[in-house]
């Protein structure tokens, strides 16, 4: 099942090139603040799929492209990444000189956080600030969406505890600077274009990643390639922190990051989840919007 949220906080589920609206029978107000519906959404699906199913049966559908597509959990309780997660990125790092001093890969170093006020949608902009003399990169990455939380849970259980899976872009500000604020910039972590399930994606491990900037494709590889492999990366995550319903965990990228300016397009695929196309703009344009 592939599970949106549209139109202003409104919660649909997407079948082919069509969307039907199913906010109501999810119980979700999208007038409420914080807009936590779609973690309630995930935390309760036992008991709403079979609802949903019911629903799609018999309820209007409308065009897909009539639509605006959001983030589909704009405020998650946490938003956790991997670092250097494949080994041909790590190289490339230390032979293109963008990482920092003393980082590790992903299975020494753990995982480290973006802000959760990063997020945005398939349909946003990512707007690149003013740092003269700062570049700024794209990294493709894999979203695993948490689905039942839990403290300490091992390699061999992590599975049950993933809802689903997005697409997820991982903009960074290279050079100086802490990870998390560089990484933190308000639209540097597109997600959609919708969650699906695990169900419907299967075990994580033969997924192709790809990103392409203006048509050209910069980024590919397997979820197989991974250092720490979704499995192992719900066991890291949650030996430290208890993960939530709705808590997203980005994959970490492969080699061929590279700068994304003003004017560009960057488009992500995550075989069997999802894919988008968002635009770049500058800080100065995006303010004449
Ligand atoms: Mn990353």
């Amino acid at each position: 099942m592939k599970i949106a949220r549209f139109n202003g906080g409104k919660i649909g589920i997407v079948t082919g090139d069509r969307i039907v609206d199913v906010t109501a029978i999810c119980g979700v107000d999208t007038a409420e603040w914080p807009p936590v519906g779609m973690n309630r959404v995930i935390a309760n699906f036992a008991t709403l799929r079979p609802k949903i199913e019911a629903a799609l049966k018999t309820a209007p559908s409308e065009a897909l492209s009539s639509v605006r597509l959001e983030t589909p959990i704009p405020w998650p309780h946490k938003l956790l990444a991997m670092p250097s997660n494949f080994r041909d990125h790590a190289a490339e790092m230390k032979t293109n000189g963008f990482g920092i001093a003393g980082s590790l890969p992903a299975d020494e170093a753990g995982f480290f956080m973006k802000s959760n006020g990063s997020l945005i949608g398939p349909a946003d902009t990512i707007v690149i600030p003013d740092r003269p003399g700062r570049t700024f990169h794209h990294e493709c990455e894999m979203a695993t969406i948490i689905g039942t939380g839990g403290n300490d849970i091992s390699v061999d259980k992590a599975l049950d505890h993933v809802f689903g899976y997005a697409c997820l872009m991982d903009i960074t500000m290279r050079g100086a600077g802490e990870r998390v604020m560089r990484k933190s910039f308000d639209t540097f972590c597109p997600v959609g274009p919708w969650i699906t399930t695990a169900d419907e994606v299967g075990a994580p491990d033969d997924i192709d990643m790809k990103l392409w900037v203006n048509g050209e494709l910069r980024q590919h590889a397997v979820a197989n390639q991974m250092i720490v492999g979704i499995r192992e990366q719900i066991e890291t995550c949650s030996a430290v922190t208890r993960l939530e319903p709705g808590d997203i965990i980005a994959s970490g990228t492969m080699a061929g990051v590279g700068p994304l300016v003003p004017g560009d397009t960057v488009e992500i695929e995550i075989a069997r989840v999802g894919r988008m196309k968002l635009g770049v703009t500058s800080r100065v344009a995006a303010a004449r919007t």
